[in-house]
């Protein structure tokens, strides 16, 4: 749209530019022909010849000028149109533009909320951490980084929250005896698997 409106501005600016040298072009006829009525009434011109080229020149003078008027009332009107086309397209694309300012601002807010909850949630994270082994830790972050950001999962109902396996009967059996205190890992996945008391164990 904006290039749309840098076009009809050149055109408009051209048509201003044309108008004035029409305008022009008027003027000098209309100040010739002046001229010669000037001259025709001072009676200075006497020869019958004479007179008659003076008249005749008139005559064609104000043809010239009728047919330069119609120029210049062609040009006012490819330029009021180009005019109407600039005021439509600046309206167009300060209503575009202020649909971006409102897209802009509302992302830089969810922004900022997400920035403050990052933070909230970063510090939540580091205490939770401190309350872990650092051995398990380790473990839980290496397997991060391998198992796409999800290190431990939900054990639901002998599914593994992370992979989405159902464990065979000998994993469950064997978790099922592990201390509550155990790290058990999923056979598929390799996650450290969450137990709860909807894991169907
Ligand atoms: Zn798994």
């Amino acid at each position: 749209m904006r290039d749309l409106l840098v076009a009809a501005q050149t055109e408009e600016s051209d048509c201003a530019r044309e108008q004035t040298k029409a305008e022009q072009d008027v003027d000098q006829v209309r100040q010739r022909a002046a001229r010669d009525q000037q001259r025709l009434d001072s009676g200075a011109v006497t020869s019958p010849k004479d007179l008659e080229n003076l008249q005749r020149e008139i005559v064609s003078l104000a043809k010239r000028q009728g047919d330069l008027e119609d120029v210049v009332l062609e040009v006012m009107e490819r330029r009021e149109s180009a005019q109407q086309r600039v005021a439509e397209l600046t309206e167009r694309v300060a209503s575009v533009q202020s649909k971006i300012d409102d897209a802009t601002a509302r992302r830089d807010a969810a922004f900022e909320e997400i920035d403050a909850e990052a933070a909230s949630v970063t510090k939540e994270r580091e205490v939770v951490a401190g309350s872990v082994p650092a051995d398990l830790l380790g473990l839980y972050d290496k397997l991060r980084r391998q198992q796409g950001g999800i290190g431990a999962a939900k054990l639901y109902q002998r599914t593994c929250q992370g992979c989405r396996q159902e464990l065979s009967i000998t994993d469950i059996n064997e978790i099922r005896q592990a201390a509550p205190d155990t790290v058990v890992r999923c056979e598929n996945c390799r996650r450290i698997l969450v137990r709860t008391s909807d894991s169907g164990l």
